[in-house]
């Protein structure tokens, strides 16, 4: 039995596709940790795994700025995550060594841990993977390596690698591409797929089971189409496109399910008609069970989640790697791509009914759940992870 740690981002969408991952880990007798903040303590033990709690300086999980200029920032952010983090397992791991790391691509707390202490590490992506020639930033671009706070933040970050017993050069800590990695995509939705080699496994969306503290989700009326409107967990802007949504769809043969998230006074929606039932988290993966449509901001779980279930997409990205996604669903004729500036109750309106209505996207969006159904993402990935313990691990 090895000892796994586990280093996660603190954010719903980077730790809900490691759940099945934990699971299966801890299924074939590991001992697996996890460095978690307060809210991911339920869905860790729920997997099974042994919650190592920690103060994030994202507060209890991540919520990503809606502005560019907002953005700029977030390297410094992770920076002092990723230190604060380091520092913290340093004492806590200190008589409990881990014999294998597993970390989001974006932990960079668990690079520098494992460098210190010269443990294997295997990275995951919950979103595109990297490599020396493909990085989806190249064609969707967050904040820019010239922005002000970036650089400010790559200046700290060249002081603080060699303390890691890494290279000083910051340039080659982004650029590092590490030996082991698991994508929890499938290869045929990943842009290039087929550039990525040896060192990346295609674990797809590893669900599950969230019921334990998530609840559960029955329609309200099992004949009519249910049509499933949320924008994720992390963005805190637009709380105005619920009351477009309301307009799109009062009186339409839909009961709509409408997920409005943290960052919305309910009382701002005013009348709810009889058709929408709101509420501001839902049992995602047990509405999409029942679902005909999505319309979603297009985040990367969403998007496999809703591909899982076989059902097609509007996608209304609010962030630039959202865009890849709903440009990609577009392309591969699995939904389609809507502009947040372009959503007025009428283009939506509009959207539904065209994607809802097309037996090639339907076809399309049949074939990628088969393909996704196929595989068993958390035995594959916990193969991949088996695979870099050492014998004696
Ligand atoms: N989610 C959920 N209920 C909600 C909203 C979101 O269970 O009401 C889950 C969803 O199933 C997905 C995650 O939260 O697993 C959101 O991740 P995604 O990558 O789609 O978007 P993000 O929130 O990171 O922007």
């Amino acid at each position: 039995m090895a000892h796994i740690a586990f280093f996660n981002f603190p954010a719903v969408g980077h730790v809900n596709p490691t759940l099945g991952l934990l699971n299966e880990l801890v299924a074939r007798g590991h001992r697996v940790t996890s460095t978690v903040t307060d809210h991911f303590v339920p869905a860790v033990e729920a997997a099974g795994a042994e919650a190592v709690r920690y103060e994030s300086v994202f507060g209890d999980f991540y919520r990503s700025p809606y502005t560019a200029e907002a953005l700029e920032g977030e390297g410094l952010r992770c920076l002092a995550e990723a230190t604060s983090l380091a520092d913290f397992v340093e004492k806590h791991y200190q008589d409990d060594k881990p014999d294998l790391i597993v970390h989001d691509f974006m932990a960079w707390g668990a690079r520098f841990y494992a460098s210190r202490h010269d443990i294997p590490t295997v990275r995951l992506f919950p979103t595109y993977g990297v490599h020396e020639k493909f990085n989806i930033t190249e064609k969707y671009p967050l904040a820019k390596f010239t922005d002000a706070k970036v650089m400010e933040m790559i200046g700290k970050l060249a002081e603080v690698l060699p303390a890691f017993g890494l290279s000083p050069d910051p340039m080659a800590f982004f650029q590092d591409v590490a030996p082991h990695n698991i994508v929890f995509l499938p290869r045929d939705f990943h842009y290039e797929g087929d550039s990525f080699d040896e060192r990346f496994v295609f674990a797809g969306p590893s669900l599950a089971d969230r019921s334990a503290y998530q609840g559960s989700w029955q329609p309200a009326s099992p004949d009519r189409p249910v049509l499933l409107i949320s924008l994720g967990t992390a963005a805190t802007g637009w709380p105005e496109f619920f009351r477009t949504a309301i307009e799109a769809f009062t009186g339409s043969e839909w009961d709509v399910v409408m997920a409005v998230g943290d960052h919305l006074d309910l009382a701002e929606l005013g009348d709810v008609p009889p058709n929408f039932s709101v509420s501001r988290h839902v049992p995602q993966l047990d509405v999409l069970r029942h679902a005909s449509l999505f319309v979603t901001h297009g985040g990367m779980n969403s998007t496999m989640e809703s591909l899982y279930h076989g059902v097609p997409m509007v996608v209304i990205p609010q962030m630039n790697e959202q865009k890849a996604n709903g440009m990609r669903v577009q392309e591969l004729g699995l939904g389609r791509h809507l502009a947040a500036d372009d959503t007025t109750a009428d283009a939506l309106r509009r959207a539904v009914r065209e994607v809802a209505g097309s037996d090639e996207t339907a076809a399309a969006v049949q074939r990628m759940q088969s393909a996704l159904r196929a595989v068993d993402g958390p035995r594959v990935a916990a193969d991949a992870v088996e695979s870099c313990l050492t014998p004696a691990g």
